[in-house]
């Protein structure tokens, strides 16, 4: 009997989203926010992907001890870690342990292990630096991908080629600034894979002082080399993604990025250097130190016109606590972990936000992060 065979579902209000790399989605709720991408097209409601009813395992207990046997002799004895708490990869630092964990640091272990787990229905997550997402306190059932895939290539005309599990911040900025070019370190400060970037679209507000334009990942993005939903490794070009906001066909296609090369542009040293220390420094005032307040970066979606974090605070919630979590006390779309959060603190806060802004101002607060796991 296949392991989903095993299992049987149930939906709950709220929240737990990953099933074989699969992300479950409410239809939209009623809204005054315009959903739109970066051009101004408005977005169908899948393509909104907020996280707002789940499917998740009913069965909580520990995954077979086929699955554990199934993986070490597929991906190698030893390398298959059991019972991993996934805290600490996470920038939150939070979230329980996973049934199994996976490091790939090759694109042909990480193609190896997704068709495995495909193959054999096997719940999994693909995890990059866990910068956009909440683990619940129960963990994952099945197997966490973490992955490590790295490589920075450098090409003809400017382009660069690097593995899915690089590091865009340092390693990518860092490489690419040192020979000067320039497109990425619009991004210093940001944690992210080279996956999750694409997968989200990774954008910012640059370049300074003006700051007059928020520039997106997708600018630079040449091709990429993809597992597809179908299982076939295959090239594709920068349409092929349909970046939007916060937005990628990722969101509701279980393709894999494996890696992406990039099409920079020259540009002086000092320029570069530049925008890296300004936009360090901008950040430094508005967010939280990663060390001191470990968090998943702004929480909410962007209302055009409006701003999430701004409407949270003229609710007066900015500052709120709940157990160990609290809404950044300098930024209300941002909720800091004190020490010790649990995923159910932050979700707390997160529907404290949603219900209060809801009531007094009317619009409707859909999370941008990711909830994975068990809660
Ligand atoms: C302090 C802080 C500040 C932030 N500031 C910004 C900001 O200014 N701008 C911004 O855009 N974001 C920001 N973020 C959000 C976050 O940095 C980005 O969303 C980032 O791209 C997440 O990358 P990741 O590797 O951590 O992905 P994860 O959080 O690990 O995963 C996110 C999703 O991507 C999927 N994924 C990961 N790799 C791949 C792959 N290879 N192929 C397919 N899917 C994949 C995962 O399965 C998951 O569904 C911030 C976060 C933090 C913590």
């Amino acid at each position: 009997m296949s392991f989903c065979k095993l299992l049987s579902y149930h939906y709950l209000p709220f929240a737990t989203c990953v099933h074989r790399g699969f992300k479950f989605h409410a239809s939209g709720l009623p809204s005054k926010q315009a959903v739109q991408d970066k051009t101004g097209t408005r977005l169908a409601p899948a393509q909104r992907s907020h996280l707002t009813l789940i499917s998740r395992p009913v069965v909580t207990t520990k995954t077979e001890d086929r699955i554990g046997r199934l993986l070490s002799e597929a991906l190698g004895s030893g390398r298959v870690r059991e019972d991993v708490e996934l805290a600490p990869f996470t920038t939150f630092r939070i979230g329980g342990s996973a049934d199994y964990f996976f490091e790939p640091h090759s694109e042909e272990e990480l193609v190896r292990a997704l068709r495995l787990v495909r193959e054999e229905e096997i719940p999994h997550f693909l995890l990059g630096v866990g910068a956009n997402i909440l683990i619940g306190d129960g963990g994952f059932r099945g197997l966490v991908i973490r992955n490590r895939v790295g490589g920075i290539e450098f090409l003809e005309g400017g382009r660069v080629r690097a593995g899915a599990g690089v590091s865009v911040y340092h390693d990518l900025i860092q490489a690419t600034a040192a020979r000067g070019l320039g497109g990425l370190h619009h991004y210093v400060g940001i944690p992210s894979t080279v996956g999750g970037a694409i997968w989200q679209n990774l954008h910012f507000l640059s370049p300074p002082p003006e700051r007059e334009r928020t520039v997106f990942v997708e600018e630079v993005v040449d091709s990429a080399e993809i597992l597809t939903a179908e299982g076939e490794v295959r090239t594709v070009d920068c349409d092929y993604f349909r970046f939007g906001y916060d937005y990628s066909i990722l969101h509701d296609r279980p393709d894999v990025v494996l890696n992406v090369t990039f099409r920079l542009e020259p540009e002086p040293t000092e320029s570069l250097r530049t925008t890296i220390r300004e936009n360090l420094e901008w950040r430094d005032d508005r967010h939280p130190d990663l060390w001191l307040y470990p968090s998943a970066g702004s929480i909410f979606q962007k209302i055009e016109g409006v701003g999430a974090g701004r409407l949270v605070d003229q609710c007066g919630l900015k500052g709120h606590i709940h157990g160990n979590a609290q809404i950044f006390h300098k930024h209300a779309n941002i909720i800091v972990n004190l020490g010790g959060a649990t995923a159910l603190d932050v979700r707390a806060l997160i529907s404290l936000a949603q219900q209060t802004v809801r009531r007094e101002l009317g619009y409707e607060l859909r999370p941008e992060i990711g909830f994975v796991g068990e809660f």
